[in-house]
């Protein structure tokens, strides 16, 4: 069978199953950060049985697409034309019993804290502001605020490439900073996700902590343009532990924000790029962090965003990416 034909056997399951899809979607249009190509199919079931129905049949078929949550973590770049993309942002199964929450993979994270927090289930009050699903939390070890999905994950459901469906505990996802072993093998799809809901809490002091994470988070954390959040997980400036240009940075950096407080950031942001000799750089930088890329018109393109990323490689002893390019149909 050719690809043509799987796509017309793909498009006669999605009609009789009822699951919701379009056909050739511009990504900028799906995509949290309004970035990338065309797919041919844009799939969104509305449940856990109907992921795993369409996910059946395109094992079975050999067929590789994307499945993204709310793409809060992924670059797509524009050249990126996945041929089938699924979101699972309406796979929001939710069931509680005493001490586990469970929730299909697209359930929104923030949701969940709020679920939480009002009912007293402690240590997700952290998750307050991330915008994600639970399945992309999961896959990431996203944390926030003192929250992290590693403390709270009891296990996941999961899809395998050969079509079983097997359960992977906190330990067997290997949890690492912003990374677990799904994220390095990309060898399945996580169906649902549960969660300890056995930690209680005061709900009158975590709905505090809660409005304390979300100004924080509005006051230091880019709101005005498009951006991804921070787009490595570390990043390590200096390239040897006396790195003079870095000293000299710090130093001004300190000087800056007692002298401008509010614009502090933002002077040294700029400093630091004509120090390493690239001020172009600095157009595209939130004035908030200097880990956060801006997309601050539709104009930015792919080699905007990669002489970010490769300025950060060049001059840091460590700079590891967070977020996902997207450039490759894989799974
Ligand atoms: C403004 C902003 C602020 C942010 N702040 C934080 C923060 O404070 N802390 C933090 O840790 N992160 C932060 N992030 C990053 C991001 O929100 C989190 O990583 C989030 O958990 C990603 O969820 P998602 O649903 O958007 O995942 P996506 O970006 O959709 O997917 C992430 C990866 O998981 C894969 N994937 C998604 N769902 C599944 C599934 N069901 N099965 C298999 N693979 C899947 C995708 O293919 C992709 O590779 C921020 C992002 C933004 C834009």
């Amino acid at each position: 069978m050719n690809i043509q034909e799987k796509l017309n056997e793909l498009e006669k399951i999605l009609i009789q199953t009822n699951i919701n899809f379009e056909k050739n979607v511009s990504l900028k249009k799906k995509t949290w950060l309004k970035h990338g190509g065309e797919t041919n199919f844009w799939v969104q079931p509305n449940c856990k049985n109907q992921l795993k129905t369409i996910l059946d049949f395109l094992h079975s078929k050999k067929m590789t697409f994307e499945i993204i949550g709310n793409s809060s973590n992924c670059y797509f770049t524009e050249n990126y034309n996945p041929i089938i993309t699924i979101t699972t942002t309406k796979v929001t199964d939710f069931d509680i019993d005493q001490n586990t929450i469970r929730c299909g993979c697209g359930y929104n994270v923030i949701k969940l804290s709020k679920y939480c927090i009002q009912n007293g289930i402690a240590g997700y009050e952290g998750f307050i502001g991330l915008p994600g699903t639970v399945g992309g939390a999961a896959i990431n070890n996203s944390g926030c605020y003192g929250s992290i999905i590693s403390e709270v994950v009891k296990s996941v459901e999961f899809l395998k490439k050969d079509g079983t469906v097997v359960t992977l505990s906190n330990e067997q996802l290997e949890y690492e900073h912003r990374s677990s072993v799904i994220k390095k093998h990309k060898n399945g799809v996580i169906l649902s996700v549960e969660f300890d809901a056995s930690k209680k809490g005061n709900v009158k002091l975590m709905e505090e902590k809660a409005e304390k994470n979300k100004s924080h988070r509005k006051k230091h954390q880019e709101s005005t343009y498009l951006n991804l959040g921070s787009i490595h997980s570390e990043l390590k400036w200096g390239k040897r532990r006396w790195d003079l240009r870095y000293l000299v940075f710090q130093v001004f950096a300190k000087i800056a924000n007692k002298i401008f407080s509010n614009n502090g950031r933002k002077i040294s942001n700029y400093f630091l790029c004509l120090l390493y000799f690239k001020p172009s750089i600095y157009k595209n930088i939130s004035d908030k962090n200097f880990n956060c890329f801006v997309w601050k018109s539709s104009n930015i393109t792919d080699n905007d965003f990669f002489s970010y990323v490769n300025f950060c490689k060049k001059n840091t002893k460590k700079a590891e990416l967070e977020i996902e390019i997207k450039n490759n149909q894989k799974c």
